[in-house]
Parts: structure tokens; C-alpha cells; sequence
């Protein structure tokens, strides 16, 4: 049984094509700067041996409609033919879902035009998101699609948590309320902590951190998301690589008023050029790490805020659900970077939470845990599969539609 994930972003279209008999990948690639003078389109394939071979290509593609057509070519020239042929569905990873969607999707003219709606929440995603679902559709018109929001898993958040404090009109008019972000990679990893704990998901309370360019802490009990860090926008919650994440609601109007910049600008400015990368002149954390290291202290400030966000986010979490049994550290920052962990999880031990530095700083591609063995909550490192979790839900979508 074989599925093809389709992550269509604003100028990125990355793809993978899974065989769910053995969640093996057999191809992978990913177009970048889609409209710029040189746009790279690499690609990854599982041959016949058994080996896997990659290209690279270099060419203008002017949008995404050209490049949907390149992946098929590139795919068939690596001999992918026959598996195309073999597709029992295509997933589509689509940013917003507003309250629409609670659940992934089988895509058809009324999903389409909902989408199509919620791009007023999202107008640089949904968009290009449904630019891919209109590609897949021209290519393979017989093939089940399907579309997994990544707001879908953050649904089940309480009113009094998902409300902001405005005036309620504007909830009714504009739907302006906390939907949340990542929703996939929270589940999915929710999902492995369980496996790894060889407990009910049901009887779990989780904190997960969602650590990479983009970041959000969700409070997951009995696998449902009650809170979540991002809101109407990915802007919300923890210090990103360029995000501010939470600030005073008061300073874009304060900035504007000192700078004479535009509410443009600002936006710009609080999306692109803040976070890390605002603090310490760069948004790779690897970077900020060998810089503080070298004695740079706007570096090491950012890696000081960047974790006492994150500590703050699992107090409040913890509160929320007034017991733990898990923090779980996912995305590359939070996979890779055994110094973030430690900084988050200081002195946190009246909490029950404490970290072991030597299975802490070990590193592994699997699921392990880096608690001390005595300790009431367990740390977890769970590398995420977002697309991966987007092609199981798209089989179970397509079996319940059937
Ligand atoms: P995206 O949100 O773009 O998918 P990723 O989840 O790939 O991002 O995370 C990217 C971040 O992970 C970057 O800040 C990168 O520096 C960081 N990262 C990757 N490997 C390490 C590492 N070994 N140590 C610290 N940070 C790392």
C-alpha cells in the first residue's frame, strides 16, 4: 500500500512516498525557492539492491504547478513508475483548518472551498497548500486524497484555554481565537511516548515541545491536546529562530510610534527578524550554540531566553494538568541539543523532574528517555515523522470513507 505525502509550502514543495506495508520511504525530495532565479530540487529513491541513491538538479521553476511537473519527471526517470501506479492515496499537509476540521479530511469540492476560506488565517500556506492538492488531483484524478491540519489535533482544547480575553464579537465575527500549530508532530510523538512508556495513551498526561525553526509546547491529556502554545498565528508561545513568541501585546503599537515603521513592517519584523536570530544576529541554533561557546554573550543570552521560555511553558502546562507523566523533546533543536534540555529541566527537581547529563548528552535516533532513574517525570527525546503521521492518518481516512 503506497502513499504519497505532499507538504506544498509558500515557496517549498517537499514530497515522500511511503510503503505502509513496512512504513519504508521509497522516495523523498523536496523543491526549494520555488521562483527565484536557481530553485534545487533534490531527490532520494530506494532502488531495486536495495541502496538509496540522490540528485540534485538546479533549474528555474517558476511555480509550483511546474514544479509538481518536475517531480513526476524525476520520478520517472528513477524508476518510480509502477509505485506511482500502486497509489493507494495521496496525504496533503494543509496549515489551517480553522474549526472546521477536527479530523483529516478525503478532499472534494467542500474541503476544497473551506480551505479556500481559511486562507484568510493563513495566506501564505493554505494557499500553496491547496496549489498541491490541485496538482495531485491533474496527475492522478482516481487516487483518494486527503488533508491533515496541522491545527486538526489542537480541536479539542477547552474554550476557557482556546478564547482570547477580547471583545467576544470578534470570536463570532472573524473567528479570532487560539487554534495552535505542529498539531501532527505533537500527535505523533504523543503517540511514540506512549510506545516507549508501554502505557495507555488514554491514561498519559504529556507535556510535548515541539523544538525546531518553529516552536510549541502542547499540554496533551489522554492524547488530546487541552492547551497549546502558538494562537491565531504560528507568532504565539515560545522564542523561536525568528519568532518573538509572547510579548506585550502593547509594543508593535509602542514600536510603531517610536519607528514610524508600518503595521507591515512590524509584522515583518516580529515574524522574521526576531527570536534568536534578534538577539543574537542568527536563528541556527547549532550557530548560537559555537558562538556562545566562543564567548559571544548575546548568544548565550539567547539560548538563556529561548529555555526559560520553555520552562515556563511546562510550569504552566504541568498546572494545567495537574499531574505529569512525561515531557517529551521533539524538532531538531529539541532532538539534537542536549544543552536545551538541560536549561529547560533546571532545577525543576521539586517538580519531579530531573535530567541524567550522561543519557542526556548521549545521542540516538530512537526514542529513549534522559530522566534519572529515579526520577517521579520522565524526559524523553522522540524523534518526530510529521509525514509519516500524515500518511498513516491518510489510510485510516480513506478506510473509514470507504
Ligand atoms: P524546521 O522547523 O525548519 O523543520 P528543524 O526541526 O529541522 O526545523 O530544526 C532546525 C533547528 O534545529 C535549527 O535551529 C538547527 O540549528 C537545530 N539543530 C539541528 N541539529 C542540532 C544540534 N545538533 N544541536 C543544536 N541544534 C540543532
Amino acid at each position: 500500500m503506497n502513499i504519497l505525502v505532499i507538504n506544498s509550502g509558500s515557496s517549498s514543495i517537499k514530497y515522500q512516498l511511503f510503503d505502509m506495508s513496512n512504513n519504508s520511504v521509497l522516495a523523498s525530495g523536496i523543491i526549494e525557492r520555488i521562483g527565484e532565479p536557481e530553485s534545487i530540487l533534490k531527490h532520494r529513491w530506494l532502488k531495486s539492491d536495495g541502496r538509496h541513491e540522490k540528485i540534485s538538479l538546479t533549474q528555474k521553476i517558476a511555480g509550483h504547478k511546474e514544479g509538481f511537473q518536475w517531480i513526476k519527471r524525476v520520478a520517472e526517470d528513477t524508476g518510480l513508475s509502477n509505485k506511482l501506479k500502486e497509489l493507494f492515496g495521496i496525504g496533503h499537509r494543509v496549515v489551517h483548518g480553522g474549526e472546521i476540521f477536527q479530523e483529516p479530511a478525503v478532499v472534494n469540492d467542500e474541503v476544497i472551498e473551506a480551505i479556500q476560506k481559511m486562507s484568510a488565517l493563513a495566506p501564505l500556506h493554505n494557499p500553496a497548500n491547496l496549489t498541491g492538492i490541485e496538482a495531485a488531483f491533474k496527475d492522478y484524478p482516481d487516487v483518494p486524497q486527503v488533508a491533515v491540519f496541522d491545527t486538526a489535533f489542537h480541536q479539542t482544547m477547552p474554550a476557557h484555554a482556546f478564547h482570547y480575553a477580547l471583545p467576544y464579537e470578534l470570536y463570532k465575527d472573524y473567528h479570532i481565537r487560539r487554534y495552535g500549530f505542529h498539531g501532527t508532530s505533537h500527535q505523533f510523538v504523543s503517540k511514540q511516548a506512549a510506545l516507549y512508556l508501554g502505557r495507555p495513551l488514554k491514561e498519559l498526561n504529556l507535556i510535548t515541545l515541539h523544538l525546531g525553526n518553529g516552536a510549541s509546547a502542547a499540554a496533551v491529556r489522554g492524547g488530546r491536546s487541552i492547551d497549546t502554545s502558538m494562537g491565531l498565528t504560528p507568532l504565539e508561545g515560545l522564542i523561536m529562530g525568528t519568532r518573538c513568541g509572547d510579548i506585550d501585546p502593547s509594543l508593535p503599537f509602542y514600536i510603531a510610534q517610536r519607528s514610524g515603521l508600518s503595521t507591515n513592517d512590524i509584522e515583518t519584523m516580529l515574524n522574521k527578524e526576531s527570536g534568536l536570530k534578534g538577539i543574537s544576529g542568527v536563528n541556527d541554533m547549532r550557530e548560537i550554540i559555537s558562538r556562545a561557546e566562543k564567548g559571544d554573550d548575546l548568544a548565550s543570552l539567547s539560548i538563556g531566553m529561548f529555555c526559560y521560555r520553555i520552562k515556563k511553558y511546562i510550569g504552566a502546562y504541568y498546572a494545567v494538568m495537574g499531574s505529569l507523566d512525561a515531557i517529551v523533546f521533539t524538532g531538531g533543536i529539541g532532538e539534537n541539543s542536549a544543552i536545551v534540555r538541560r536549561k529547560s529541566c533546571e532545577e525543576l527537581e521539586g517538580l519531579g523532574i530531573s535530567i541524567d547529563e550522561n543519557k542526556n548528552n548521549s545521542s540516538s535516533l530512537k526514542a529513549r528517555e534522559v530522566n534519572q532513574d529515579n526520577a517521579p517525570v520522565k524526559v524523553l527525546v522522540v524523534p518526530t515523522n510529521e509525514e509519516l503521521e500524515i500518511a498513516r492518518q491518510t489510510v485510516e481516512t480513506i478506510l473509514a470513507a470507504k
